[in-house]
């Protein structure tokens, strides 16, 4: 039998845990030993109005089952202040999963400034702001786990959410950089793009499929990704959704040198167009420096390879 994961002793901070994928990992994380904050401001999925009953609910379910929790009604965009109920509450945060998130559907050409800066808020600096105020406990204490929460969207584009793309897009690289600085004091940092019925898809999804997409289905590759145990898997970008697990990467054609000289005109270009975007023998770069290399060659190039 496979060994079951657990987190006895750690304490998880979950935003936007009172409905939907955080409830999910809230009432998991419980399950499993974790001491659990459930963050949630408590508002519409548009980001309007506030209540604390949708933690409080959470907070007493757990309670209920015999878990422990805490609640916290802050906006992610104080995260030092959740962060404080986690270290007031039961003195340190080990995880940290930024969930918490809004919708502000438009298409580009109706799109206002109001829809744009809400995004941005709730889900870039509302990230920022919880991992911020996690990071010098987590580098005290050579232990932490980040999950930042993507979307489709962000990965590939999609009508009426060029704010919302934008904003999950951010968090590939944040979790990609947040990887790299953590690696010394064993912080890792994922970013997962979920699939799941809620508050989010319930209205654009027939019930059918999202029977198929419970939040439930969403929790385990987490609870693998945050476990002491993964020491190795981070700045990882992972779909997930109704029992799908897949790993995403940057792929990059082998591309063109050209030398660079009077012959480096557009035209060049154009006339190799092929060659920029031939994808049969790709590389998979993990860092600004793999450019850097290439440059260096294209410096050694001789005219025939022009
Ligand atoms: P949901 O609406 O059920 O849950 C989001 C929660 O975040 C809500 O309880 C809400 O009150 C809370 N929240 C919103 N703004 C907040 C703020 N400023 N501070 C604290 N809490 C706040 O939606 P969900 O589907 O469970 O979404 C969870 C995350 O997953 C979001 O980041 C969302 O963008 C992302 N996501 C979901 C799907 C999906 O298929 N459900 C797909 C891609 C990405």
């Amino acid at each position: 039998m496979a060994e079951q994961l657990r987190y006895d002793g750690q304490v998880v901070v979950v935003t936007g845990a009172g409905g939907g994928l955080g409830k999910a990992y809230a009432t998991f994380f419980a399950s499993r030993g974790a001491s659990v904050v459930v963050n949630d401001l408590g508002g519409s999925f548009k980001g309007e109005g506030n209540d604390s009953k949708a933690a409080d609910v959470v907070v007493n379910e757990i309670k209920a089952a015999g878990g422990k929790a805490v609640a916290n009604y802050n906006s992610v965009e104080d995260g030092d202040k959740i962060i404080e109920t986690a270290i007031k509450a039961f003195g340190r945060i080990d995880i940290l999963i930024n969930n918490a998130g809004i919708l502000r559907d438009v298409s580009f050409k109706n799109m206002k400034d109001v829809d744009w800066d809400l995004i941005m808020k709730v889900h870039v600096k509302g990230s920022y702001k919880c991992a911020r105020a996690a990071w010098p406990h987590f580098r005290k204490q050579k232990f932490g786990r980040i999950i930042n929460t993507a979307s489709a969207a962000g990965l590939f584009g999609n009508f009426g959410q060029a704010n919302y793309s934008a904003a999950k897009l951010a968090m590939v690289g944040f979790t990609e950089t947040l990887a790299k600085e953590g690696a010394k004091y064993n912080i890792i940092s994922n970013v997962i793009a979920p699939i799941a019925a809620s508050r989010m898809t319930e209205t654009i999804m027939p019930p059918d499929v999202l029977a198929l997409m419970k939040p439930e289905w969403v929790v385990p590759l987490v609870a693998v990704l945050v476990h002491k145990n993964n020491t190795s898997e981070s700045g990882s970008i992972f779909e997930v959704g109704g029992g799908h697990i897949a790993k995403l990467r940057w792929e990059r054609s082998s591309g063109l040198l050209l030398k660079c000289d009077d012959s480096y005109t557009p035209g060049a270009i154009l006339k190799k167009w092929d060659k920029v975007t031939d994808f049969s023998d790709p590389q998979y770069p993990s860092g600004p420096n793999d450019f850097l290399t290439l440059l260096e060659e294209s410096q050694k190039l001789g005219p025939s390879e022009q």
